[in-house]
């Protein structure tokens, strides 16, 4: 499954509250070049990797996915090995990632569940990138001109999740992952063989 939505509509908080409830899914830590924030345990949250060590991951096919991250700010990305790892022991998988990441994941893996975030209003997206409070004016105008953008691309998805509360998005995501498989009516192809990533779900173009 791959969780993606607008920069400050709170999916790492939403990931949080699945790892408190020991939600069944296998979280992939992403590799990145940013500094970790208070509080970021390094290989739980991410693997804080150099540029150097980014570009030697990218070199050698390390990462399932990659993406500049803000408008190049820093880069983010997938390891792949671990990801291929749990699918090949039939765990679910859950990627949380940017629109490129969900879009580059999509061309390799088209029968994963793709799931966008989205906040209740843009006031309250606006106010929650706002309200963190931890980064400069401009990165937050950056995140702005990015969760525009990154709003616009609902429709791509399977379904939507609207994040009124993070409980219940939680809990909705859990029973998304277990679902029974269904097919993807809206893209025209139904899912041929299983990886893990995929799940069943409301028809696609749902919204809630
Ligand atoms: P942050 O740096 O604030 O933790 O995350 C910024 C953005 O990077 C979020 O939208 C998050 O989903 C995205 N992101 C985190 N890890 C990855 C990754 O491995 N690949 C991609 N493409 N995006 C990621």
């Amino acid at each position: 499954m791959v969780l993606a939505g607008p920069s400050g509509v709170g999916k790492s908080t939403v990931v949080a509250e699945l790892r408190r409830i020991a939600a069944p899914l296998w979280f992939s830590v992403s590799a990145t070049t940013r500094a970790a924030r208070p509080g970021e345990v390094d290989g739980r949250d991410y693997h804080f990797v150099t540029a150097e060590e980014f570009d030697r991951m990218i070199a050698e096919g390390e990462l399932l996915e990659w993406a500049e991250i803000h408008r190049g700010m820093h880069r983010s990305g997938t390891p792949r090995a671990p990801v291929d790892q749990h699918l090949a022991r039939g765990e679910p998988v859950l990627l949380e990632l940017d629109l490129a990441g969900a879009r580059a994941v999509r061309e390799q893996r088209p029968d994963a569940l793709f799931v966008f975030l989205e906040p209740p209003s843009w006031e309250v997206l606006v106010g929650r990138l706002i309200g963190r409070g931890t980064e400069a004016t401009e990165v937050v105008d950056r995140r702005l001109a990015t969760a525009r953008e990154e709003l616009a691309a609902a429709s791509e998805f399977d379904v939507t999740v609207v994040n009124h509360d993070v409980g219940e998005t939680a809990h909705r995501l859990v029973e998304l992952s277990a679902g029974p498989p269904v097919s993807r009516a809206g893209r025209g192809t139904a899912p041929t063989r299983r990886t893990g990533l995929e799940s069943g779900a409301t028809p696609a173009g749902a919204s809630e």
